[in-house]
């Protein structure tokens, strides 16, 4: 785990998908039907290449590439990696669906996203994000008593054989480039839920359990340090409410999940605050110290737009919690966690230039106060000693100021060098 030192203050970036337009979500069903068919697989890049200018276009510091290759952000790990099937009937949302469970131990091959990083990569000068689900998270959803104990006895046993697999998986984004690997864990929210906590109600069948955060949290915290252990990028952890079809599975604030991240050794959680029912920026007063916070603050829940004022109010309540060095900016979730969300790819894009706006002004904010009365006094008296100093022929000094790209503030560097003969 290494935090990156490049990206710029109060950095903006994608939490992952975007969403997918039926001619995409068609280019993956045909993958899926003729795999060695050339001509799908180019037609995915250059759909791969407009999320990619989409983002840029809207000003995003760090970029992912939709999740455009991926019919959904953890079905598309459980179809590369096998040992899954269909075969589980569960009801989410008034839906009854067959859900995926694990029936067979999952094979060790090489990674499988190996070659979607290299053209994320390839296609962008900018800052690069990538996203893997936790092994909690797949455990938790895709483990069950009836059909998995043959291929793994208890869900721990599960959990440990994805965690050695996702390990390998985040080196190598690492190693590629990847700036910044995430790991997807909303199944960490579902201890904020009071409701699905006393097994009451819930819109996810595969809910219906019983939970132990004092057992769970800390197995899937463990789970994640493993994974993060050593890996030469940024790694955040995002958790969020579960969006489907703009409706969350489950609701509640962070105040019962902070306090259980304290061995948490990642760079940024990424939580939350945008939409009611979610996160409360006073829950950041329970974050742990060592950890930075990506704060959500576009709603991809609703069509309708926040004003740029609005989004920069939520990250100012942060920033006044946090300060201004702990704090990223992002949208709430993905816009597309599930195949064929109800948000548009113009939705997301007009969001994404509002979360860019939003975060220009609060750096400009913040460049005026920290310039105009820290750096000013300081340099008018540099500058009178300059004077004072180089009549007398004692000293010269050599000053400049140095502007790091993307950085939205000064940092003044005074060279002191002898006088020579
Ligand atoms: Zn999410």
């Amino acid at each position: 785990m290494t935090v990156s030192k490049k990206l710029p203050l109060l950095y903006t970036h994608p939490i992952g998908s975007l969403p997918r337009p039926l001619v995409v979500r068609d280019l993956l069903r045909q993958r899926d039907e003729r795999p060695n068919d050339l001509s799908v697989h180019a037609a995915l890049d250059d759909f791969v290449r407009f999320a990619i200018r989409l983002q840029e276009t809207a000003g995003m510091d760090v970029v992912s590439d939709g999740e455009w290759r991926r019919t959904q952000y953890i079905q598309e790990f459980l179809m590369r990696v096998g040992g899954f099937e269909a075969c589980r009937v569960i009801e989410h949302q008034g839906e009854v669906k067959m859900s995926s469970v694990v029936v067979r131990r999952m094979p060790t091959k090489a990674p499988v996203f190996a070659d979607d990083a290299q053209f994320l990569v390839a296609n962008t000068e900018r800052f690069t994000k990538f996203a893997l689900p936790s092994p909690f998270l797949i455990a938790v959803r895709y483990w069950h008593e009836d059909y998995s104990r043959e291929a793994y006895p208890t869900a721990q046993h599960f959990m440990d054989h994805l965690t050695e697999i996702l390990a390998v998986e985040a080196r190598v984004l690492a190693e590629i480039g990847i700036d910044v690997i995430q790991l997807d864990d909303p199944a960490l929210t579902y201890y904020c839920d009071p409701n699905l906590m006393a097994g009451k109600s819930i819109h996810d069948q595969r809910l219906l359990r019983l939970w132990d955060a004092n057992r769970e949290v800390p197995a899937a915290v463990e789970a994640i340090n493993r994974i993060a252990d050593g890996l030469q990028a940024e790694v955040h952890v995002h958790s969020c409410h579960s969006v489907y079809k703009r409706q969350a599975d489950v609701v509640g604030d962070y105040k019962p999940l902070l306090p259980r991240l304290d061995n948490l050794r990642v760079d940024r959680v990424n939580l939350e605050f945008a939409y009611p029912q979610t996160g409360d920026v006073s829950d950041l007063d329970l974050l742990p110290n060592q950890l930075q916070v990506g704060l959500g603050i576009v709603d991809v829940r609703t069509e309708q737009l926040q004003s740029v004022e609005q989004i920069a109010g939520i990250a100012r309540a942060g920033i006044q919690r946090l300060g201004v060095h702990r704090i990223a900016l992002n949208p709430d979730c993905g816009f597309a966690p599930d195949a064929g969300e109800p948000p548009t790819i113009d939705e997301a894009y007009q969001k994404l230039c509002r979360l860019t706006e939003a975060a220009r002004q609060l750096r400009a904010e913040h460049s005026a106060k920290s310039s105009t009365p820290l750096w000013s006094p300081i340099f008018h008296r540099l500058l009178k000693t300059f004077h004072r100093r180089n009549k007398s022929d004692e000293i010269e000094f050599q000053s400049s100021f140095e502007r790091p790209l993307g950085s939205p503030c000064f940092t003044p560097t005074i060279r002191l060098r002898s006088p020579t003969n």
